[in-house]
């Protein structure tokens, strides 16, 4: 083999393991660097997404999602003789299984697209050199006309609450707990902590949140986190906002005593559990030789402009270890737009219409600019908001919890944000999302013909709302 590629990406997340199909669908002779190994030794591609993130909590949720719909099949008139019970191992088990075979599938991606996989972590040098040394010490390097950086990201852990086997866990650990707990602290009222805090909630452990800021899901529309609240409270997660953690103790090797602060001073809970999640942080160790020309800014991520070039003609950064959303559908369109660079095609990323979604029942999801920004940004704005209380498919389907916002423009009318509690808003986000894309108008949405009955009506009835012409709801706009 030549020691010689077109392209080496590094790293087989979303971002990577993407732009490296991408690459190689191109024409280009291509090669991924991937440092994770399983227990035999075998590459384990996939990322944060596939293995520790996306995937695996999303197959929690929806297994618990499941137990809970199972718990209450009486409102459909099916009765369930004796309890509805929940293996959990069994559960983790088809988490495992889904996980295994997605890994298996980007394994055979790149066999069918001819991306030659090299196992080992990989670093940078100048002159665009690829030093890759595999788990046993040995270490080649290649040569490469571009290189793609798409090292992701780790957990950020916090001196008060070091991780401690089976009982204070990241987000790894948190995945791999194979029986439901009394009671579980979660530090951080972030996505990974709503979504790990609901998982364990519906299988009825006492679930208590920490959230040191006062703000609940400030990155969120208000309407949205007010509403989210709401319905957490009624599904007993206890968030606490406000509450920083300040240390914990192991007692007896078996329950965890959390520290923590808030406006009443400094307060205690004991867990048999703990899950740390504070956020994640750029993967950068390691990856950069001195020479290799390319720079971090302050918060540790790798320096890229709007294409994800860095300074170094040729290296890319894609996905986590780079500014914007901490989100797999980012890395993965960052990785195809700069495959497409590279291939000499003309490629960019709407960075202002990326949607983000938090996977509890109901889900959030939300698109754009919420009502906050704008006001702030001074632009004058009509909001259109529909429950789904009033929508005959969530009724059906006894899901009636949310609602859909809708903002647009008050002189262009352009949608600017769309903000979505709902069973299935990640469903539905995704057409806000390609309205926005389309530069739609408020009434664009207005005279698309929706099929009945949906979900996706209340879509169409929130851009009505939003010139006070709901059909099924009384909203007439004053005159
Ligand atoms: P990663 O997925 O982190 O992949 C980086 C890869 O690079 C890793 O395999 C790593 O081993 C490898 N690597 C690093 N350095 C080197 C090196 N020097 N040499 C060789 N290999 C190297 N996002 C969503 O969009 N939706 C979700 O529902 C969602 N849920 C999540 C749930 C959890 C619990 C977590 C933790 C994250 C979740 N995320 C979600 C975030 C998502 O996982 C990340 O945004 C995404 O994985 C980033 O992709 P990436 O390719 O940039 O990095
Ligand atoms: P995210 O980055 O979305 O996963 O959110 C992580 C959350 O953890 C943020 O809202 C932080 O405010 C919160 N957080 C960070 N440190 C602490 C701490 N010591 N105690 C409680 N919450 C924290």
């Amino acid at each position: 083999m030549s020691d010689k590629f077109d392209v080496i990406v590094i790293g087989a997340g979303p971002g990577g393991y993407v732009a490296a199909i991408r690459a190689a669908q191109l024409g280009l002779k291509t090669a991924c660097v991937e440092k994770w190994v399983d227990d035999k030794g075998g590459a384990v591609l996939g990322g944060t997404c596939l293995n520790v993130g996306c995937i695996p909590s999303k197959a929690l949720l929806e297994s618990t999602h499941q137990f809970h719909n199972a718990q209450h099949a009486d409102v459909h008139g099916i009765q369930v003789s004796g309890d509805v019970t929940m293996d959990v191992k069994a559960m983790v088990a088809r988490k495992d299984k889904i996980v295994g075979n997605l890994t298996m599938g980007v394994a055979g991606l790149f066999k069918a697209n001819g991306v030659t996989l090299l196992q080992g972590a990989g670093k940078l040098h100048g002159g665009k050199k690829v030093e890759v040394t595999a788990a046993d010490g040995t270490s080649n390097t290649y040569d490469a006309e571009n290189v793609i950086l798409a090292s992701g990201s780790i957990p950020v852990e916090i001196p008060p609450a070091p991780l401690t086997e089976g009982l204070i866990l990241d987000n790894e650990g948190a995945l791999n707990i194979n029986e439901t707990p009394k009671r579980l602290g979660v530090i951080g009222a972030g996505v990974i902590g709503l979504e790990m805090g609901s998982v364990w909630a519906r299988l009825g452990t006492e679930v208590t949140v920490l959230e040191a800021m006062d703000d609940f899901l400030p990155a969120a529309d208000k309407d949205v986190a007010k509403e989210a609240a709401k319905i957490f409270k009624k599904q007993k997660l206890d968030i606490k906002v406000g509450a920083r953690c300040t240390g914990t103790e192991i007692i007896d090797g078996k329950e965890v005593k959390v520290k923590y602060t808030d406006a009443k001073g400094d307060q205690e809970i004991v867990v048999d559990k703990l899950i740390v999640a504070v956020g994640r942080k750029p993967q950068t160790q390691g990856l950069l030789a001195d020479d290799s020309g390319v720079s971090l800014d302050e918060r540790g991520f790798i320096f890229v402009n709007e294409q994800c070039q860095t300074g170094v003609p040729g290296v890319y950064a894609i996905g986590d270890s780079v500014r914007g959303p901490m989100l797999a559908h980012k890395a993965s369109e960052e990785g195809i737009m700069v495959a497409d660079i590279v291939a000499g095609h003309h490629a960019q990323i709407n960075y202002d219409v990326i949607p983000s979604i938090i996977y509890t029942h109901p889900e959030l999801a939300w698109v754009g600019k919420t009502e906050q920004e704008l006001k702030a940004e001074g632009v004058k704005i009509k909001v259109g908001k529909f429950p789904f209380a009033a929508n005959g498919r969530a009724m059906a389907a006894n899901d009636t919890d949310g609602f859909v916002k809708l903002i647009a423009c008050e002189e262009t009318d352009r949608v600017l944000g769309v903000h979505i509690v709902g069973g299935i808003a990640s469903e539905l986000i995704g057409q806000a999302a390609i309205a926005m894309e389309f530069c739609s108008s408020a009434e664009d949405l207005q005279m698309t013909v929706f099929a009945h009955p949906t979900v996706s009506e209340a879509i169409h009835e929130a851009a009505l709302a939003a010139d006070g012409h709901a059909i099924h709801m009384a909203n007439r706009k004053k005159r």
